[in-house]
């Protein structure tokens, strides 16, 4: 029956043996993706329960212009974001420009001077290290006053709870918790833990805001953070939450004062949320988290399927192919530079767009190696879109994500299988 299938993945350049080692692969993970789908079920439905109970009308897919007052659909929008997390509250908006910025203005809106921000799971994302001002930054949190404590993770991943308790102080206003492992090897947070993680810092001290970077989880499981006592959680559009739609922007969920403080600073004191126009922009965010549930899930079942083919081709993988997944980022270590831009040249040679270019290390700034990046996106620099990037410094580990859907997740990993055999690296 899949003779047309077969010969139309040998005109993609996928070689018998490649085709039937990953048809192994994905014939084994039935059950696993069945729970996934299942996840992405539930989640769908929450979507469009959302929508549904903020009747979300045609003309909430219409955008305003100038100053943006009385904007429907944003402010619709922003309400079925709120019904989505479970929030009293919600700041959706085109004018934040990317995830940094999101988590940037959560964190410069609800810190004054004088106050400090814990970090109780050790670095946070690179960007943020310029915002808080552990790398010195023009109009850093440092800057203004704001001071800075981490704890790191303990070495089994787990949280270290007894310096934690000795980290919060008077000073102590908000607690950052990154969800995903990012570009790190440390585990991603379940939204379990994090619910514990939370009650264990609001029993110390009530009143300090739990912040969730959200980055790569969303819809990954079926609760948010904010249902397990997070008072914001922060993300990117052009990630999961955009369905791959979105060409721009960022998310804040939370507790009314945490929003407000978030869009007094985004805008103006005095204006907050009442300005902003939302352009022609709205029909794409609304689709865009309409379809972000199965998106989502295609983008799990690819890491799924990747983690398990290079298990298998004996391969370093993070998360590894039995373990329960809480965001959509897998890493996979080759030990060689040869390995990440062989994998790199796989995913870019996959693409819908630019599929034609080979991606090359180069010297990216902010980054002490080499990085290979690999990317052939609608949305450019999407990482809900199929995308890989790899540092080209031990343990030449490379990280990918995405696709918009499963089909071309598993195709994309194929040609990375391809693209390493065609290198030697691999016999299949
Ligand atoms: C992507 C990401 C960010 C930053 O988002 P940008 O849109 O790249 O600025 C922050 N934190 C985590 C965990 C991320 O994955």
């Amino acid at each position: 029956m899949n003779t047309e299938t077969e010969n139309i993945y040998k005109e993609l350049g996928i070689s018998d043996k490649v085709y039937r080692f990953s048809k192994e692969i994905l014939d084994s993970l039935k059950q696993r993706f069945c729970e996934i789908d299942q996840t992405a079920e539930y989640n769908q439905l929450k979507v469009i329960k959302a929508m549904q109970d903020n009747k979300v009308s045609e003309a909430c897919l219409l955008g305003t212009t100038g100053y943006g007052y009385n904007d429907l659909g944003r402010d619709t929008l922003e309400a079925v974001y709120a019904s989505v997390f479970h929030t009293e509250d919600a700041l959706v908006r085109p004018q934040i420009t990317c995830g940094t910025h999101a988590l940037a203005l959560a964190l410069m809106s609800n810190l004054r001077p004088g106050d400090e921000l814990l970090s109780p799971v050790g670095k946070p994302y690179d960007t943020l290290e310029e915002v808080i001002g552990i790398r010195p930054s023009k109009g850093s949190l440092a800057e203004y006053g704001i001071t800075y404590k981490q704890v790191d993770l303990l070495e089994d991943g787990s949280f270290d709870y007894e310096n934690i308790k000795k980290a919060v102080n008077e000073k102590t206003k908000l607690v950052t918790i990154q969800r995903s492992k990012g570009y790190q090897t440390r585990p991603t947070l379940s939204v379990q833990k994090i619910g514990k993680l939370i009650s264990f810092i609001k029993g110390i001290k009530p009143d300090v805001i739990c912040m969730v970077d959200n980055c790569y989880g969303e819809f990954v499981e079926r609760l948010e953070p904010t249902d397990v006592g997070a008072d914001m959680a922060v993300g990117s559009l052009i990630k999961n939450p955009g369905g791959g739609l979105a060409p721009i922007g960022g998310y804040i969920v939370g507790k009314k004062e945490c929003v407000e403080n978030a869009a007094y600073r985004l805008t103006s004191p005095g204006l907050g949320k009442e300005v902003g126009a939302s352009l022609g922009i709205l029909k794409d965010f609304y689709q865009g988290l309409f379809l972000a549930p199965t998106v989502t899930a295609g983008a799990l079942k690819g890491a799924v399927f990747a983690a398990n083919a290079y298990e298998k081709l004996g391969f370093a993988v993070v998360p590894d192919s039995a373990q329960s997944r809480h965001d959509i980022i897998q890493a996979v270590t080759f030990g060689t530079p040869e390995g990440v831009i062989a994998f790199c040249k796989g995913i870019q040679a996959a693409a819908p767009v630019d599929s034609f270019v080979t991606p090359e290390p180069w010297d990216m700034p902010g980054y002490d190696s080499k990085v290979i990046m690999a990317a052939g996106a609608f949305v450019s620099g999407s990482s809900i879109e199929l995308s890989a990037d790899g540092p080209i410094k031990p343990p030449y580990a490379v990280y990918f994500q995405g696709g918009l859907t499963f089909e071309h997740a598993r195709f994309g990993i194929m040609k990375t299988l391809q693209s390493i055999a065609d290198a030697g690296l691999v016999t299949f």
